[in-house]
């Protein structure tokens, strides 16, 4: 047995409230699964001390809830109320699958979205409750934000954070951390990405009278694969993943479902391909990392069209930002760990996490400090066999709510508020 950190009946309702919340089914785009799992949210927030309004900002028709809570007492419309200093807490009540039925085996809670990230949201509603029976406080810029559509990176997590995250003096994401035996995870980096496309085209000619004078698309754009793919560098460096490449002649490479029986046949195996098309995604931790690795990657593109005599263009089609590890981060992050170890439990910093969330939304260029990974652990996310780890549950009450009292002590400190 684990020793628990948090007071007994703090913990039970804890889970309690998250076993209902997962009870809820509220997959991405579910109006009235959300609108239920927004309103019992919103009574849990006010059930400790928090002030919450309903808000519909993302200007979408389908008209999703979403919530915003501060302390209580602080007056005027939330969203309007002191902008530009917040310490945002942000999280999300969808989920990718319809609910299952919970249940508890063990030290887990099986239930849909008991980890990513119902349970973070129940943490909070814990480290709230633990905090007042404390006769602590929250900071009093503390700016509670619950967005409908995480799971697709949804207009209203874009606006959320913007609206919200780009002013903030801080981000907490309560997204799951990780659990490693007594120790916990916390995460200050996540990579940025882009997705990208690359065009070939050559000069298709008959591979057996006239193979010399064909230029081959396909051989050029497996070239620029191996070459895109050696960028790649294990640990902090960038990855590069060529994820699909068609390549034939351009009537089939531009429309295969044109001729689906092509492939698999013998035609056009004496044709050198004039067409080929590549499609992956490039991710990178470093914000420079992302102009230099774009940057090699056209390199690589001229010099393989001239060597091999085709048309090639390279063009990005998506393009998400890193959450960007900064002294200021980890400065927060030593603050957790160190609340962390009076209770037994250790920490390590998670620097360079795979996924995106919301701390990649951030505008670029913004001050904001983003922590992410405050949530309990768990296992089997966006899968009917999702668990969250209630010993990590239990640990990450207590730690929010230290957390989140230390802020407050910083906030009311002898330099006044923090800059
Ligand atoms: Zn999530």
């Amino acid at each position: 047995m684990q020793p628990q950190i948090t007071p007994p009946e703090i913990l039970s309702e804890t889970v309690a409230l998250l076993e209902a919340m997962c009870a809820l089914s509220s997959p991405t785009g579910d109006r009235e699964g959300m609108a239920a799992a927004m309103a019992h949210y919103r009574h849990a927030l006010e059930d400790v001390g928090l002030r919450v309004d309903t808000i519909l900002e993302a200007g979408d028709a389908r008209g999703q809830p979403m919530l915003l809570a501060r302390p209580a007492g602080i007056p005027g419309p939330l969203q309007s109320a002191k902008r530009g200093a917040d310490l945002v807490v942000i999280g999300h009540l969808d989920t990718v699958l319809p609910a299952r039925s919970p249940s508890i085996e063990g030290d887990r809670l099986l239930a849909t979205g008991s980890a990513d990230m119902k349970g973070g949201m129940a943490t909070l509603v814990g480290a709230l409750r633990l905090l007042a029976t404390q006769d602590k406080r929250p900071p009093g810029d503390l700016l509670v934000v619950v967005v409908p559509d995480e799971e697709i990176l949804g207009p209203y997590t874009q606006h959320a954070v913007e609206a919200f995250g780009g002013n903030a003096r801080a981000l907490w994401s309560l997204e799951p951390g990780k659990r490693r035996g007594d120790r916990e995870t916390v995460v200050i980096g996540r990579r940025g990405l882009y997705n990208w496309r690359l065009a070939s085209r050559g000069r298709g000619a008959h591979a057996g009278g006239a193979y010399w004078q064909g230029r081959s698309a396909l051989v050029a754009a497996a070239d620029w694969c191996r070459q895109a793919a050696a960028l790649s560098r294990p640990d902090a460096g960038p990855t590069i993943n060529p994820a699909r490449m068609i390549a034939a002649d351009q009537d089939f490479a531009d429309a295969p479902s044109s001729d689906p029986a092509l492939f698999g046949s013998s035609r056009q195996l004496n044709v050198v391909p004039d067409r080929a098309i590549v499609e992956g995604e490039a991710r990178f931790l470093a914000p420079k990392d992302g102009p230099a690795l774009l940057a090699a990657l056209e390199r690589i593109t001229q010099e393989i069209a001239a060597r091999c005599e085709v048309e090639m263009t390279f063009a990005v089609t998506k393009r998400v930002a890193p959450m960007s590890a900064d002294g200021r981060s980890r400065a927060v992050a030593e603050r957790y760990g160190a609340l962390a170890a009076r209770h037994g439990v250790g920490l390590e910093v998670e620097d360079a996490r795979g996924g995106l969330s919301f701390p990649n939304m951030l505008p670029s260029g913004a001050a904001t400090i983003a922590i992410d990974g405050l949530g309990p652990a768990g296992g089997g996310l966006h899968t009917r066999d999702e668990w969250v780890d209630l010993v990590s549950l239990d640990r990450r009450i207590t730690l929010l709510a230290d957390l989140l009292a230390s802020e407050a002590e910083y906030e009311e400190g002898p330099g006044g508020a923090p800059s």
